[in-house]
């Protein structure tokens, strides 16, 4: 099949979250399975062109795209993804892209994300390369079956060519006033558009790539039931019941090359599930670093790596943490950064309990396996969580998860059942303080019981959630949908 895939991360030219890695790994898997693969993203300023090597593509440039009223001229850059055949298309147009963030909140964000989805379009044309599926991802790229259904409506070469949307992260919509309907180009087709949003003076993004895709994807099956109620599809929720037929849950894959404890090449100390010795080893290097005390060693670590921000559970964990530390013989390392109020809380944390307690501020990817590969209790009590890919991770390095039952954890953590020994981490279903006080507590009691900690271990290191296992899910739906 050829496929193509649009987004606004691709890692490692620009991550932000867990969307660059799952873009990357889908494109480099639907290779490795004999796909053709194109994949396209700005061309950021925020990593240096010259580290990756990208080459300019002589036979297109200064190529013109027309924005309502707004001309842009537009070169591309290539490369390979690393270690694929999979192409990667940059779109370079530096008054859209060279800002410092990949995200921003400037006048003409909708503008930056309609040029990328116009640009790969574009580029398949002047290529005379005809996608049987055009992947997009999140609020960016939804314009994209519109797009196709208007501009390029008359455009013989897409004529068979299917499109699928996926939901990394409803939460994120694109919202914007009305009027960009002049900058996307679009104006003329507005009848495509959701009218009762029109009406009121918006555009939504996501929610008219919902109403034009063919399918809909989103990255666990249980976020796929959720963001069909109230609670979760953020106002989405009615649009996404009508076309309940047309939408699915793949879990994302992680990528077992770069997160395995037995080959990892960031951490001091490889172990496995018949060798745990080094996950120890690995531990102390850690204390050291996070200036703690090592007679923490032989206790429970707790930690979080995380964006800091709402969905994530912070606000639960401000409701328990500092009496959960002062009643039990643990130390808890925190990796993040994002909102100011969270990173005051934890930087508050810290001096609070100087020798328990390290908030690590910033994004660091290094220790980011060693903290997976050092802790022993993983904490993830997100108010909503399409995947999640720490959880995952942490069932890899033996790292127990403790779990609100949402989204993708819950389809990836099962709570531990002494009867049975069956089970990988501890599990709460409310997003209450108490929920999480629930499972956290009922996590460090069973920790000093080494013998059932081991098994717990063991249960979840040998789950599988590769990207060789979940690729196969889009190759069966991008080959239903080819043939209908
Ligand atoms: P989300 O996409 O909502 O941020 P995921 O769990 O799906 O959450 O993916 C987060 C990804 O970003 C993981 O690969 C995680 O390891 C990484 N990550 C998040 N924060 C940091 C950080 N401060 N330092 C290093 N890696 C981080």
């Amino acid at each position: 099949m050829n496929i193509c895939l649009v987004s606004a991360e691709i890692t490692p030219f620009a991550k932000m979250g867990g969307l660059g890695d799952v873009i990357a790994a889908i494109g480099k898997y639907l290779a490795r399975d004999g796909h053709q693969v194109k994949l396209f993203m700005p061309l950021y300023n925020t990593f240096a062109a010259n580290a990756f090597n990208l080459r300019p593509i002589r036979f297109s440039k200064q190529v013109k795209l027309n924005m309502g009223h707004k001309r842009f001229k537009i070169n591309f850059f290539y490369t390979l993804l690393p270690g694929s055949r999979a192409e990667v298309y940059f779109v370079d147009c530096p008054q859209l892209y060279q800002r410092n963030a990949v995200y921003t909140s400037d006048p003409d964000e909708h503008l930056r994300f309609a040029v990328l989805t116009r640009a790969a379009i574009k580029l398949c044309i002047l290529q005379n390369w005809a996608p049987d599926i055009f992947h997009i991802n999140d609020w960016h790229t939804a314009l994209l079956p519109l797009y196709l259904k208007s501009i390029y409506a008359n455009e013989s070469m897409f004529q068979k060519t299917k499109t699928v949307l996926t939901i990394h992260n409803i939460g994120y919509q694109g919202v914007f006033e009305a009027d960009v309907i002049n900058d996307l180009g679009l104006s003329e087709f507005h009848f495509l558009f959701d009218s009762h949003d029109l009406y009121h003076g918006k555009i939504n993004f996501l929610k008219n790539g919902l109403l034009h895709a063919h399918k809909i994807t989103t990255v666990s099956p249980t976020y796929a039931q959720e963001i069909q109620t109230p609670e979760y599809g953020a106002s989405l929720d009615g649009l996404l019941r009508k076309r309940a037929r047309d939408l699915i849950g793949i879990l994302n894959g992680v990528d077992y090359h770069e997160w395995n404890p037995e080959t990892d090449k960031q951490i001091p100390f490889h172990y496995s599930i018949k060798n745990l010795a080094g996950k120890r080893k690995n531990k102390s290097v850690l204390l050291e670093r996070a200036g703690l005390y090592k007679k923490w060693l032989s206790k429970p670590m707790v930690a979080i790596i995380s964006r800091l921000v709402q969905q994530k559970g912070i606000n639960l964990i401000m409701a328990v943490m500092d009496d959960i530390l002062r009643r039990y013989e643990m130390s808890f390392v925190t990796l993040g950064s994002g909102d100011p109020n969270y990173e005051q809380y934890f930087f508050s944390l810290q001096s609070q309990f100087p020798k328990q307690v390290k908030f690590f501020h910033g994004y660091d990817y290094p220790l980011s396996h060693l903290i997976e590969a050092g802790a022993d209790i993983f904490l993830m009590p997100s108010q909503y969580e399409p995947c999640g890919l720490n959880q995952i991770y942490s069932l890899k390095y033996g790292t127990v998860p403790v779990v609100r039952k949402t989204g993708g954890l819950a389809d990836t953590v099962t709570l531990y059942d002494w009867k049975t020994q069956t089970g990988d981490g501890f599990v709460f279903e409310h997003y209450t303080a108490e929920g999480l006080r629930w499972a956290l507590e009922y996590a460090l009691t069973t920790y000093p019981y080494r013998s059932v900690w081991r098994k717990i271990m063991k249960n979840g290191m040998q789950k599988d959630f590769s990207w060789e296992k979940q690729i196969k899910e889009y190759e069966k739906l991008y080959t239903e949908l080819i043939s209908e």
